[in-house]
């Protein structure tokens, strides 16, 4: 079905207004422009309009945790956050680890049609971490799957990791590794530092992240292959990253929301809405990750988002589910923690919020400039709206923000998915 829309007034990348006219699933034109016949149109004054963002790692929990999230939930969640790709992860029950489960979760995407979901591949059998999964059937599938990873474990064995590192060459795929030394973080719970001595809880030390991350850098330079660290928390990773990057290694990364704005402070109430893996760390982190992400180093935003059911969240701290759902909020997390800040301009937002990713992805038709000619997938977003925010009205499934409570700037208006509204006025279209 193709629509036409002119959209009036937007501001591109945060630039001069323009009017944006949509056609045939493309852009049409940017600049002054008067409404065809038949034009659907939306005054856009104020609203600054990006590219639709893509997200390289997002926990649809389907098949097997439909409680938790489903596809149509998920991905109605992403819309409603100006996102218009997702990258879905692999542990779910049965694990994305086959052909056959990976173009399940593709075809629940189109069928849901609210953004277009990229399954992730799993990178061994089962998330077992001993013998590698089917790679080549899964990148040779109708899901054409480039990213795999086992996030949620550790790829621990080094000649594992090496062995799936050489493997995904021969189709340009990536390794997205969840760094996290198992015996170092045995029931570790938060952060290891002042605060979790103070709250009594097992430490969580960062060299069990920066240790993973430096070894597999190595690894990926030694065969020539490309790795990507899922959700940087702390500062020396940061650092391990941009030597990595300054030896010209193929080594992207990502962090999260939350990681760009929370600290270990907030679980002094033993609240599990701020149990994260990896955890919460500290202001100096923080600091450290924001950097990180304004000069490059880190060269995207992915939310991570994990869905977890009030059962398996609501309870004591040492027995509650790791993770946050980030979906709906991340934009506005990201021009609280980056924009505001003067860290990053719109611009550098959507690099590291659309382009970035859509490269680390593989994901040809996402991540495109807004210019006539390309895909219209493009949301529009007012910075200048601010309310507090209330996970009873997310579109997710489950309610497991932690920012929930929090005021935060922005809301997103519109979305646009190859032309056809998926969100118009803060609402699925
Ligand atoms: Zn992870």
């Amino acid at each position: 079905m193709s629509e036409t829309w002119l959209i009036r007034g937007a501001r591109p990348l945060g630039g001069e207004p323009a009017d944006i006219l949509i056609r045939d699933g493309l852009i049409d034109s940017i600049g002054a422009a008067t409404a065809p016949a038949g034009a659907q149109a939306i005054g856009a004054d104020g609203l600054i309009a990006l590219p639709g963002l893509v997200d390289l790692h997002t926990h649809l929990r389907e098949p097997g945790r439909e409680d938790a999230e489903t596809v149509e939930t998920g991905t109605r969640a992403a819309a409603l956050g100006g996102f218009t790709a997702v990258h879905a992860m692999a542990n779910t029950d049965p694990v994305a680890d086959t052909a056959g489960v990976v173009e399940q979760i593709w075809r629940l995407g189109r069928q849901a049609g609210h953004c277009d979901v990229h399954p992730v591949g799993a990178v061994t059998v089962g998330l077992g971490g001993a013998r590698l999964a089917e790679l080549g059937a899964m990148a040779d599938s109708a899901a054409r799957v480039r990213v795999f990873s086992d996030d949620g474990k550790c790829v621990s064995d080094a000649v594992l990791m090496r062995r799936a590192l050489e493997y995904v060459k021969a189709f340009d795929g990536v390794i997205a590794q969840h760094a996290q030394e198992p015996r170092l973080t045995d029931g570790a719970q938060l952060n290891e530092g002042e605060m979790s001595a103070r709250l009594g809880l097992t430490g969580w030390p960062a060299v069990a992240e920066e240790a993973i991350i430096a070894r597999d850098c190595l690894l990926a330079a030694h065969v020539g292959s490309a790795l990507h660290i899922c959700h940087v928390s702390t500062a020396g990773s940061v650092e391990i990253i941009r030597w990595a990057k300054g030896k010209g290694w193929r080594v992207t990364a990502e962090v999260t929301p939350h990681h760009l704005l929370l600290t270990d402070s907030l679980a002094a109430g033993y609240d599990p809405v701020y149990k994260v893996n990896p955890p919460l760390r500290t202001a100096a982190d923080v600091a450290a990750l924001r950097e990180g992400l304004a000069d490059g180093t880190i060269d995207c935003v992915a939310t991570d988002h994990a869905p977890h059911p009030v059962e398996d969240k609501e309870t004591e701290w040492d027995t509650a589910a790791f993770g946050m759902t980030g979906l709906e909020t991340a934009l506005r997390v990201v021009q609280q923690a980056m924009v505001d800040t003067g860290l990053l301009d719109w611009a550098g937002v959507a690099d590291r919020m659309s382009r970035r990713p859509a490269v680390i992805g593989r994901l040809a038709g996402a991540g495109g400039e807004l210019a006539p000619g390309q895909p219209a997938s493009l949301t529009l977003y007012d910075p200048a709206a601010r309310d507090t925010v209330n996970p009873a009205t997310h579109a997710s499934r489950s309610r497991n923000s932690p920012f929930g409570g929090m005021e935060l700037p922005g809301r997103v208006v519109a979305t646009f998915l190859r032309g056809i509204p998926t969100v118009l006025d803060g609402k699925i279209a």
